[in-house]
């Protein structure tokens, strides 16, 4: 094992229940959804988390909170820095508002407008780049040093996992043992936190992750036994975008997850109408690639009772009436 891997803090169950004591009251505790028309179509027994509910309004925010406030005090003062210009630039900006942390969030400069007024919004500092020009990592380097921030990645940090675990702590506190949980993958944040607070809180529990077909690194790794990396994929499901799982995540989903499935952008689409349709849902794309793999039957659910993370609802209404339209 090389040195970097060796030294990894990797998060465990006690890290997502101590996740959970520090969100609560902070964040909201989303409810959970069920449908009879799922439910027929599938033979299963369904149960949504609904975290496009969730404040800023996507999972992230768990994480993005939790992360925060296991930073000591001093650290914590000096501030927080983020590279994004999706939900975890968001979820940065309102944990670091609450908390009272300064935050500078690095975007790209043509970033949609209205997520860039969001995180303004939320008091953050946004700081642009040209991402044709510069190199993100280097800006935000330079600007943590600088000023002594302390950078939350979205997805491949111990404390960031445990916070997104909570969302399955959550719904299987409420649900009672679950048979199978499916969860999303972008960088996999979302899906070996679930994984770990499952395998405590349901033990049996199989656990899947759905990524856009596009961009299956996430399935080739899991396969293949260690992190293949991708072009940027071109996909609906902007949240998950990612090139490569991270160091922290990819040894527990290995470890935890059943299997990794892959659905299409038009199946997305479907399931955002399903949601309008039938549940009365905003989901943006990425949120619904649970739901969308288990309507299109790419797991067995029939007679099992399964838990089903719809992950954020946060799409301007303009792409989402375009969408659902067509
Ligand atoms: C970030 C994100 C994901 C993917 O989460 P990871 O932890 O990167 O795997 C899924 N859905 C939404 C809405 C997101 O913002």
């Amino acid at each position: 094992m090389s040195e970097a891997a060796s030294s990894l803090r990797l998060p465990t169950f006690a890290d997502v229940e101590r996740a959970a004591a520090r969100i609560a009251g902070v964040a909201h505790r989303t409810p959970v959804l069920t449908s009879r028309t799922a439910d027929a179509r599938t033979g299963g027994r369904l149960f949504f988390k609904a975290e496009n509910l969730q404040r800023a309004g996507a999972f992230k925010f768990r994480g993005a909170y939790n992360a925060i406030s296991a930073l000591p005090e001093a650290v914590r003062r000096r501030g927080v820095i983020a590279y994004s210009s999706g939900n975890h630039a968001q979820a940065m900006a309102l944990a670091s508002q609450i908390l009272g942390v300064p935050a500078v969030i690095v975007m790209p400069h043509d970033a949609p407008a209205m997520k860039m007024a969001a995180t303004r919004g939320y008091g953050a500092e946004v700081v642009l780049y040209d991402r044709y020009s510069q190199d993100r990592e280097a800006l935000g380097r330079a600007l943590a040093a600088e000023r002594g921030l302390t950078l939350i990645p979205p997805y491949d940090h111990p404390d960031v996992i445990a916070g997104q675990g909570t969302l399955a702590l959550e719904l299987i506190a409420e649900t009672g043992p679950l048979d199978i949980l499916v969860a999303c993958l972008g960088g996999g944040g979302q899906l070996a936190g679930c994984a770990l607070a499952a395998a405590e809180a349901s033990p049996g529990c199989r656990v899947y992750g759905v990524e856009p077909e596009a961009g299956n690194d996430g399935q080739r790794s899991f396969r293949e036994g260690r992190i293949v990396r991708i072009p940027v994929p071109q996909t609906l499901a902007d949240g998950a975008q990612t090139t490569h799982l991270g160091a922290h995540t990819f040894p527990i989903i290995q470890a935890r997850v059943a299997d990794i499935l892959t659905v299409s952008d038009a199946q997305l689409v479907e399931t955002m109408r399903f949601f309008a349709e039938r549940m009365k849902l905003i989901v943006e794309p990425t949120g619904t690639l649970p739901t969308a793999a288990v309507l299109n039957g790419l797991v067995d659910v029939a007679d099992k009772r399964v838990g089903i993370v719809i992950s954020g609802g946060n799409i301007d209404l303009a792409a989402f009436a375009r969408l659902i339209g067509g």
